[in-house]
């Protein structure tokens, strides 16, 4: 059963800003509430206030321009996300990302920015925005700071926003757009379920990367490598990049093993020129 709470639904960031200052630690942040629905009723969690951010109009905008590249809203779900024109054109592995999500009912409702937030080690736009070198924007009424992607998943369902903190919008750098890329995601069952492991490569003229999600605490990428680094270096650094477990769903050699055949497949893809831009 679900405990007692207050809700607030406030329209604007300044206010949002001051009752999250007020409540801190007591206020908890609702988006789509596909995570926070579920930790509510398992009674693993129990708010004294819900805060709604979905009134927020800003929090819901997905914007492209050639100076900064794209920016999404926390509040954009995944639907939103597959069907935005410049997502398709520009980032396509995001698009293909939000689409590996849950069923159709989920990707109706969850956000991207709720993705992040609830950091699942196995979170697909994780990998996704990792491997296209995202950062991530929280404001307070302290302030607003961006903050790398990279550095941003502290641990199993722990980051580095405070308490008092709003994750806005998540930014992708105008170097990534049209970069070559492919994904994978290995899953038990052939529909809807979370990954084992997942990997998403994305490569432009200046630089490649490989985020990988499941195989590590949590969501991880390599070092920056060469547009041209060999299959040998890009599996190196994957390699180095991640630290599996066995757990119910795999084990941890399984995890590395077809980590690496993902690894190996995407990169033929990119080599062949198979890529979707
Ligand atoms: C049946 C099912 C299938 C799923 N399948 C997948 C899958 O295949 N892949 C996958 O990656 N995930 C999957 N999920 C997980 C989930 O749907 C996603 O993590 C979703 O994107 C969370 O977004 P939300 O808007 O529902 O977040 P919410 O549940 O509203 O919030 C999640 C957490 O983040 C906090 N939060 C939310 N937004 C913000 C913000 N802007 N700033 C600060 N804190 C915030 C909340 O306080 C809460 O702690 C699945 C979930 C279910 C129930």
């Amino acid at each position: 059963m679900l405990q007692e709470f207050s809700y607030q639904a406030p329209t604007t960031l300044k206010d949002l800003y001051s009752l999250l200052k007020k409540r801190a630690g007591k206020a908890v942040i609702l988006a789509g509430g596909t995570d926070l629905m579920v930790e509510m009723h398992n009674n693993w969690i129990a708010p004294e206030m819900l805060v709604d951010i979905k009134k927020i109009r800003e929090l819901g905008e997905i914007k492209f321009s050639r100076k900064e590249g794209l920016s999404i809203g926390a509040t954009v779900v995944c639907t939103e996300l597959i069907k935005d024109k410049n997502v398709q054109k520009y980032y396509p592995l995001l698009a293909d990302a939000a689409h590996r999500i849950g069923s159709h009912q989920l990707r109706n409702r969850a956000t991207i920015g709720g993705n992040l937030c609830t950091a699942s080690p196995c979170a697909d736009m994780g990998c996704s925005l990792l491997a296209l070198g995202a950062s991530v924007e929280l404001g307070s009424a302290d302030g607003v700071r961006i903050v790398a992607l990279k550095d941003y998943f502290t641990g199993p369902k722990k980051t580095q926003i405070q308490k008092h903190e709003v994750l806005q919008r998540i930014i992708v750098p105008i170097d990534m757009a049209n970069a070559e890329w492919g994904m994978r995601k290995l899953k038990r069952i052939k529909g809807h379920d979370l990954a084992l492991i997942s990997v998403a490569m994305a490569r432009t003229a200046g630089v490649m990367r490989v985020g990988i999600g499941s195989c590590a605490p949590t969501p991880v990428v390599t070092v920056d490598l060469p547009a041209s680094a060999s299959l040998d270096k890009v599996k190196e650094a994957t390699f180095k990049a991640v630290s599996p477990i066995d757990d119910v769903r795999a084990s941890k050699e399984y995890r590395l093993f077809m980590t690496g055949e993902y690894v190996e497949s995407v990169y033929a893809e990119l080599t062949r020129g198979r890529s979707r831009k």
